[in-house]
């Protein structure tokens, strides 16, 4: 699932190559990541991008005022393609394609755009027609951006103090800290050497600290390594910077502890032991509920 640094890279990577190029057509082939219908998708055609810009985990085109806003979920992903003249219909049903955006031709002839894709069964990705991206309910919802300079040590404190949930949720909550998923909040959590089951409310004044500059620094670095990559190599670069997200089994290279696995809410966690839970393996109470 694509998470801040990967966004926060598509947003740079479209500003440089679609900024400036008018829209030809958007073409809308899964019916149901089309989530607005007034404005219609057609009225994005013959308008130009003029920027892009990223809200938490979502993509915003501003076209000419009218935005396009698109998130990928859980299995989406944008495909940059440099000519899509020659591309043919899509049935629905038949291809991991969602949504086609068709750029005008350039002076060489090439009419470049790109694709949302969406791999499994279930459909999450969603796109938004909005005069107005601050009315799309999972922006408006959207907690505070962990790069954004009001995002201080004093602002998470705010945010943690008197929070009886796991530090786990609460750093993947879009509504309390925006950008954070799956992935990165087990990056942090390492990075702070800190249990994914800690209570908010109960980490110290010292915590609270090391916590946000395990924030600041893991998102940062992956922006980095993501900067100027092209969308297409997003996925290996994002899987190869992970230190403990879906590395159960292998050695922690912090400490060379096997790295384990525990539920949490609808999927898994990946955490050290040593470095972060005093040596000792989480109990995974999905499986503990059930053999009561
Ligand atoms: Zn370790």
């Amino acid at each position: 699932m694509p998470e801040l640094p990967e966004v926060e890279s598509l947003t740079h990577f479209l500003r440089e190559r679609a900024v400036g190029r008018t829209v030809l057509g958007v073409d809308v082939v899964a019916i149901q990541a089309l989530k607005t219908f007034d404005p219609p998708v057609t009225a994005l055609g013959g308008l130009t991008i003029t920027a892009v810009a990223r809200h938490g985990k979502f993509l915003d085109l501003d076209c000419d005022g009218l935005h396009l806003v698109i998130h990928l979920a859980r299995a989406g992903w944008l495909r940059w393609r440099d000519d899509l003249s020659g591309a043919k219909p899509v049935r629905p049903g038949k291809s991991p394609l969602a949504v086609r955006v068709r750029l005008a031709p350039d002076e060489e002839g090439l009419a470049p755009g790109f694709e949302l894709t969406e791999a499994g069964t279930q459909k999450r990705l969603a796109v938004y027609v909005t005069k107005n991206p601050d009315e799309v309910p999972g922006i408006a919802a959207l907690g505070p951006d962990p790069l954004d300079e009001s995002f201080t040590v004093e602002a998470l404190k705010r945010i943690v103090g008197g929070n009886r949930i796991q530090i786990k949720g609460l750093l993947r909550d879009q509504k309390i800290v925006a950008g954070i998923g799956n992935a990165y909040s087990d990056e942090v959590l390492h990075a702070a050497k800190m249990s994914p089951f800690k209570i908010a409310a109960t980490l110290t004044d010292a915590q609270i600290a090391d916590l946000h500059e395990a924030i600041v620094t893991t998102l940062q670095e992956a922006v980095e390594r993501a900067h100027g990559l092209a969308a297409k190599d997003l996925k290996a670069e994002k899987k190869s910077g992970l230190r403990v997200h879906n590395r159960a089994g292998q050695p922690c290279d912090v400490c060379g502890d096997t790295i384990r696995e525990v539920s949490f809410a609808d999927s898994s966690l990946q955490y050290c032991p040593t470095c972060q839970t005093g040596g000792k393996p989480l109990a995974d109470r999905r499986l503990s509920r059930l053999l009561k």
